[in-house]
């Protein structure tokens, strides 16, 4: 991923930004976590040094960087100076300190490999003494499962946490979502362009009420498949709908290019539709670059329609897309095109197919199944409804209050007399305490646990989400679960 770098004005790359116009992004953190890294990644151009030898000494550095219409200047505090422990905390937060005086918002950058360090504690300290929004970036995350290793960075009390690689650019675009929330109402490229509206948070009140309406917010919808499923006929169908106000918005890369659909109630983003339209003489995409595809708009998808051919059934490839789509945390609804081709229907026929598809699609057990025909337009007109839900669903913030009950009530036994073991076997003293939602696009909670050894077994992982899914209606939304857990001090 890419961010677009068309507007970067070289000659701010060691001198002062136009701080009059543009807000200012400090990012933090001690050395070696990938700051410079990131740096780059954001204005798109090499401009600090990025190494290994911590003696590398570095001025702050400013640069622009451009997301979703919205620009901003970015710092990176490098200056960190030898491995002489002592001179370290001093410099860097010094450095900081410099950087976020100025800033609108501060992306602090830490290691989760290496996990919380004390000097992560200092810097938090200091942080929450500015008082600016901080958003954490869990860097070299590259493997899925440092993402619980990043959820640890929560502790800190900033409101978001996101998993990142800086390096080979994943994740970045929640990240510069949040932060475009965060900084974007001040500025604009161009009117016609696309800008998030400036919100607070997410919008979302405790108690899973929205503060500000999540229909203020573009839908970023992404629609999906092999080759020849129907994709283009389906988006021709949706922008065909209605009083439709349909425009072309560049993307985040140079060939990617989305298209905005208003509709009186809603606006969506439909990502990449130049790559749905992008058809050769030969009209056919290769597959490999179908699964390419739907995994760059996936990751900036709200939701992703994955769709699969009724007449050809659920092959292997449609499995593998699914897959991917389980991963990357967008709500699904899966669409099932050409109904109108599949003969001899009778009555148990979308029972059955549904039967069928699931049982390859096992994962996505939760995505709702929708029979359509791009052709004709049968039932395409109830997607935009059914993605307005979901997006609501993974937007949506359960009160504390509200998860204690449900913990009470569905979780904790006796009173949730269905719940499996926390762990296989059931003979571990591991103690489940409670739960806390500690984020939303997708749904994420904790589950606190002490005693015994760490480790809750997926099956009641499982039941958790499934409890979680039927108690507040998580419509067509992956929930994700991370265990943080304490063991009983001896003495
Ligand atoms: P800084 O001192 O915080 O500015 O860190 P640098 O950007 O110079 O990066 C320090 C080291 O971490 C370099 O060797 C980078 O290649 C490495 N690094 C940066 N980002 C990532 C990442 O996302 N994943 C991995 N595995 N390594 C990274
Ligand atoms: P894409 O490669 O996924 O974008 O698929 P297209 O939209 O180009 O559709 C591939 C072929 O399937 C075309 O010949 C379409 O006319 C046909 N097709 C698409 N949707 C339907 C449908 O709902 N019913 C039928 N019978 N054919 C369809």
């Amino acid at each position: 991923m890419d961010v677009a770098t068309e507007q970067t004005d070289t000659s701010a790359s060691t001198s002062e930004p136009r701080r009059q116009t543009l807000s200012l992004v400090a990012i933090v953190g001690r050395p070696n976590v990938g700051k410079s890294t990131l740096f780059n990644r954001m204005i798109g151009q090499r401009r600090s040094i990025v190494g290994d030898e911590p003696g590398i000494t570095r001025d702050r550095i400013y640069g622009e960087a451009e997301w979703l219409g919205c620009r901003f200047s970015v710092v990176d505090t490098g200056g960190i100076v030898p491995d002489d422990e002592a001179v370290i905390p001093a410099n860097i937060l010094k450095q900081a300190g410099f950087a976020i005086a100025e800033a609108a918002a501060v992306i602090w950058v830490v290691d989760a490999r290496q996990g919380i360090t004390p000097l992560d504690e200092e810097l938090a300290r200091l942080l929450r003494s500015t008082g600016r929004p901080v958003l954490i970036a869990a860097n070299k995350t590259e493997a899925t499962r440092l993402e619980r290793e990043a959820a640890e960075f929560y502790r800190f009390g900033f409101t978001e946490v996101f998993p990142i690689s800086a390096e080979q650019g994943i994740g970045l675009g929640e990240m510069l979502d949040a932060l475009v929330e965060i900084t974007g109402k001040a500025q604009t490229v161009a009117p016609e362009l696309f800008v998030v509206p400036g919100q607070n948070d997410d919008g979302i009140e405790a108690g899973g009420t929205p503060a500000v309406p999540v229909e203020a917010r573009a839908i970023s919808l992404a629609i999906i498949g092999r080759p020849n499923v129907g994709k283009s006929s389906l988006l021709n169908q949706l922008l065909g709908k209605e009083r439709a106000i349909v425009s072309a918005i560049p993307g985040t890369t140079r060939d990617a290019v989305d298209t905005l659909l208003e509709t009186p109630e809603q606006t969506f983003r439909l990502i990449d539709t130049a790559g749905i339209r992008r058809k050769g003489k030969t009209d056919q995409m290769t597959e490999k670059l179908a699964v390419v595809m739907a995994r760059k708009s996936m990751e900036r998808a709200d939701v992703a329609l994955v769709m699969v051919d009724a007449v050809e059934g659920v092959t292997a490839l449609d499995a593998n897309i699914a897959g991917y789509a389980h991963d990357a945390g967008c709500s699904i609804i899966i669409v099932v095109n050409k109904w109108d081709a599949l003969k001899d229907k009778l009555t148990g026929t979308p029972a059955e197919f549904e039967r069928g598809l699931r049982e390859r699609m096992k994962f996505l057990d939760w995505a709702p199944v929708l029979t359509v025909s791009a052709l004709s337009g049968q039932r395409v007109d109830k997607i935009l409804a059914l993605a307005v839900r979901a997006n609501e669903a993974r937007n949506r913030r359960i009160s504390t209050s509200q998860l204690n009950q449900f913990f009470e009530h569905a979780i904790s036994q006796p009173q949730g007399g269905g719940a499996p073991a926390p762990v296989k076997g059931g003979v571990s003293r591991l103690h489940v305490q409670y739960l806390t939602q500690i984020a939303v696009r997708p749904p994420t909670f904790v589950i606190f646990t002490s005693g015994g050894r760490a480790g809750l077994h997926f099956s009641y992982e499982r039941y958790v989400c499934n409890q979680l899914r039927a108690e507040f209606d998580f419509f067509a939304t992956p929930l994700r679960i991370v265990e943080r857990h304490k063991a009983k001090r001896r003495r």
